[in-house]
């Protein structure tokens, strides 16, 4: 055990469940303790660190940023926050954006959007937000009322009110849901805390129709699945249809503090000057590793690369699959985005797959996420395969 993490232990909220390891440095897909030992990470900070520890390029953008300006204010322009808008714009079905500094604020404008947009032209009876079981949008009371898991509520209520629970990809539950007092539905088109579930392209369709029908808002969360982690820049273009309303976070400055929400114009320009704000949000160190983000992440090859090891591991994990069915149950996923369900308990294999210094996350008791920097090399996947195939057979009864 680490003196660090004792002291921490003693210092910081209890909130998190955290390794005792402490972690000094990261290059590319590795990350070096205090004591000198590598782990290969395929959280990625839980899909935050889509392009790896350290990137060169993202290293310099911020050491040039951090010598020029590091905040003045939503008071001003500034040339990153403005260069990044506009790019986020051209690479998306988005007019314009509001920048904030978490998911969970991205997640709060959205629903404060739609509710002012459904008020402005409907008046206010139409408010209710439709949201999906098993879903997680954040931690904010906004955010956390629209989280389909009661264990993240307990202790908090009362919450929000206006929300109505369709379950995930179940067509007839979200037809009796919609009316005319629905301002907006939210949802992920991957569920990532849930459990990496994906929803039905009959599912997306349907609810596209039905906002339509309804002149509802489509509000899509791709804070876990957007900005290149499935395989395309945002996952909606998976499914050949376009949200009204985007939520990006986590990858967006690769482990700066940052996130954005995207509207059509029509919708966003309800929020008029003094409406809605954050200090920190669209800071100039944050957006200016932004802009280089963007640039990385949205080359059609670099995309076409995460998709090709996305299907890659998940032909290998197939084939243990196939192998072991009395341990994993299924796998699911998109690019690198990928949830291994197991007939067992997931932490014993989480824990020897730490053992083996392979970092990975648990969303749920029985799956285990890879969400590795986009970045991993083909080796790279073929050694996690190797160890999480040494680790089912050291747990095989
Ligand atoms: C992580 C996450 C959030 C919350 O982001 P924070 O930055 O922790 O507030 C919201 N929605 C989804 C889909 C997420 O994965």
């Amino acid at each position: 055990m680490s003196y660090l993490a004792d002291l921490g232990e003693v210092y910081l909220a209890p909130n998190y469940k955290r390794e005792p390891l402490v972690f000094v440095k990261g290059e590319g897909t590795r990350l070096f303790t205090d004591k000198g030992e590598e782990y290969l990470d395929f959280t990625a900070g839980i899909a935050v660190c889509n392009l790896g520890h350290a990137h060169p390029q993202l290293v310099q953008v911020l050491k040039e940023q951090a010598e020029l300006l590091w905040h003045t204010s939503n008071l001003y322009y500034t040339e990153p926050q403005v260069r990044l808008a506009k790019k986020l714009v051209e690479l998306s079905f988005g007019d314009k954006v509001f920048f904030a500094n978490s998911g969970a604020e991205a997640v709060e404008a959205a629903l404060k959007l739609a509710r002012r947009w459904a008020y402005q032209n409907f008046g206010k009876k139409k408010h209710k937000f439709i949201a999906l079981k098993n879903s997680f949008h954040g931690r904010t009371f906004g955010a956390l009322s629209v989280t389909g898991q009661s264990k993240y509520w307990e202790g908090f209520e009362p919450l929000v009110p206006g929300v109505v629970w369709v379950e995930p990809n179940d067509l007839k539950g979200l037809e009796e849901a919609f009316d005319e007092t629905v301002c907006a539905i939210i949802m992920e088109p991957i569920q990532g805390e849930g459990g990496i579930n994906l929803l039905t392209q009959e599912f997306i369709y349907k609810a596209k129709e039905l906002c339509q029908k309804y002149s509802a808002l489509l509000i899509f969360d791709e804070i876990q699945t957007g900005l290149g982690r499935t395989g395309r820049l945002f996952a909606y273009e998976h499914f050949g249809i376009e949200p009204d309303v985007m939520c990006l976070a986590k990858a967006l400055a690769n482990g700066l503090p940052l996130s954005a929400m995207i509207a059509k114009k029509e919708i966003i320009d309800v929020l008029t000057p003094g409406s809605h704000a954050s200090t920190f949000g669209g800071n100039p160190l944050a957006c200016a590793v932004g802009c280089k983000v963007l640039e990385i992440v949205s080359d059609p090859t670099f995309l076409e690369e995460v998709d090709l090891k996305g299907k890659i591991i998940q032909e290998k994990i197939k084939a243990l699959h196939k192998k072991y069915p009395e341990i994993i149950k299924q796998v699911r996923g998109k690019g690198l985005l990928i949830g291994i369900e197991f007939v067992i308990e997931v932490k014993p294999v989480y824990q020897e797959l730490l053992k083996r210094r392979i970092l990975t996350t648990t969303p749920k008791p029985n799956v285990l996420r890879l969400s590795p920097p986009l970045i991993l090399n083909y080796r790279e996947i073929d050694y996690c395969i190797l160890q999480l195939e040494e680790t089912i057979e050291a747990l095989k009864p």
